[in-house]
């Protein structure tokens, strides 16, 4: 039986930066990854097969960094595990021993057994595989009415991306008001909304899928809750994801109520030894530091670093005592990010907080070619003026102006301290220096607590 140091299963995000991180810090250990897939996807690319990429190829991802860093890789699947005997068996019939092992077996698809006619053919998922996402790219461009069910920013991404395709007519159903309704205030999700419609969606929100009607084991119509029914050639599913922890629940492994595998701030699991990263392990709330349900990359990548650099001793203090959810995506040409707690999360854990907003152009002049539209919002303690959550509509830039908001609220700083942050501005890249939008949200923020406070 062959025995490694240090056995890490799972070839994703979590996986590969766990084990560059931790190889780097630990160059005299045996590495080896079990990854199930020979070829990987970038996750977060997926949507892009559809349209703005030519090919699936063009989205792969792999392990090349962690065997650059002396790791070992095999394609195979673990099938069982004994915790006790450390030792570890695949679906080839391979066995082998660790002295520490690390799950980051990621998530998967939540499949909508719920709904009559889910296991129809054409009723389609957005796994995390290379070889489907290549044949569904095929099956999408050979389909012409495609309904997408669930407006999360995996099924606004799809329904986006396949509507920028001249042939096809794009319905896609929400069961909440808006669409990004889980990272957004109502404002700003109706963004989201008009901007799917602008670009050729057909958006249903506060309406469900009751039932996928088809003949010859093939879907043709779907009956909506509202009574109305829709022809199509294709249903996608994009419900959301659900961590993959059987085989981690098999070993014996607890698990949180959500799922997800139980991990302290390190990713310790409860058996000394094992560990847990990334879409399957169990992340904690920024505010409340309660069990959420965070699979981001962002995140797994974030918590991947943590234990590369932790794995053998506690070197570097994890910075951060819950996880934040920075979020962002685009559509139509418009950039969504949030970061943090909104309004309705401030308000579901009864947390006392102000907002402060501001709205303009993210070039100065404005009547700069490429300017667009920005607005912000900021979520704020009153008590102390702490920066607890922020939205941002906008151009590209805003992408990276939530890292801004996201390091705030991880820091803890406060409004007051913000209004004399020293930002750099030019008219082709940013708002104008007079009003900076994070600063002048800041100063909304501190006119409210002012109000309060008199
Ligand atoms: C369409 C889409 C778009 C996304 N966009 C974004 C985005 O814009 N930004 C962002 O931050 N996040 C995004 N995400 C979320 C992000 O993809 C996940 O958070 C990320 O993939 C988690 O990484 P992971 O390594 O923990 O898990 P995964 O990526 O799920 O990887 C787990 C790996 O483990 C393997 N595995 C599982 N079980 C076994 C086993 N028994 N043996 C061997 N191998 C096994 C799986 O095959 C898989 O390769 C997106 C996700 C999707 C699906």
């Amino acid at each position: 039986m062959k025995a490694y140091d240090v056995i890490i299963i799972g070839g994703g995000p979590s996986g590969i930066i766990t084990g560059v991180t931790a190889q780097k810090q630990n160059p005299d250990r045996s590495f080896l990854m079990i990854k199930e897939e020979e070829k990987e996807l970038v996750p977060c690319g997926i949507p892009y097969v559809f349209h703005d990429l030519d090919d699936v190829s063009q989205n792969k991802m792999g392990p090349a960094p962690f065997v650059k860093a002396g790791g070992e890789v095999i394609v195979d699947k673990v099938t069982d595990i004994n915790i006790m005997a450390k030792t570890l068996r695949t679906s080839t019939g391979a066995e082998m021993s660790y002295r520490k092992l690390i799950f980051a077996t990621g998530s998967v698809p939540i499949v909508p057994t719920f709904i009559k006619g889910y296991d129809l053919e054409n009723v389609e998922l957005i796994p995390k595989s290379y070889d489907y996402i290549a044949g569904l790219k095929d099956r999408i461009l050979s389909s012409e009415n495609i309904v997408v069910i669930g407006g999360g920013f995996i099924g606004a991404e799809v329904a986006e991306q396949i509507a920028k395709h001249k042939n096809k007519k794009v319905t896609l159903v929400e069961i909440q008001d808006h669409c990004l309704g889980q990272a957004f205030s109502p404002d700003f999700a109706v963004l989201a909304d008009k901007n799917l419609r602008e670009i050729g969606v057909r958006v249903l929100t506060g309406n469900t899928v009751e039932e996928l009607i088809g003949s010859d084991g093939k879907v043709h119509s779907v009956k909506l809750k509202s009574g109305e029914t829709i022809e199509t050639d294709m249903v996608i599913s994009a419900i959301g994801y659900k961590p993959n922890t059987d085989l981690a629940k098999r070993a014996g492994l607890p698990l949180a109520k959500n799922g997800t595998i139980r991990v302290d701030k390190f990713m310790r699991t409860d058996e000394e030894d094992v560990y847990a990263v990334g879409d399957c392990s169990q992340t904690f709330g920024f505010i409340t530091g309660r069990t959420d349900n965070i699979m981001l990359a962002s995140t797994a990548t974030a918590e991947a670093r943590i234990l590369g650099y932790n794995l053998y001793k506690i070197g570097i203090l994890r910075t951060f005592s819950g996880t934040l959810s920075v979020f962002s995506t685009e559509l139509n040409g418009y950039a969504f990010a949030s970061a943090g707690a909104i309004e309705q999360t401030a308000e579901a854990d009864r947390v006392d907080y102000v907002t402060g907003s501001f709205a303009d152009v993210d070039r100065h002049p404005g009547a700069l070619p490429g300017a667009k539209e920005i607005r912000i919002k900021i979520i704020v303690s009153p008590k102390n003026g702490e920066i607890i959550g922020g939205e941002i509509y906008g151009g590209k830039s805003i992408g990276e102006m939530i890292n801004i908001i996201a390091l705030a609220i991880q820091k803890y700083v406060t409004v007051y301290e913000l209004v004399s942050f020293q930002v750099g501005t030019h008219p082709l890249l940013t708002t104008a220096p007079t009003k900076y939008s994070l600063i002048k949200a800041c100063e909304d923020a501190i006119s409210k607590i002012n109000c309060i406070q008199q």
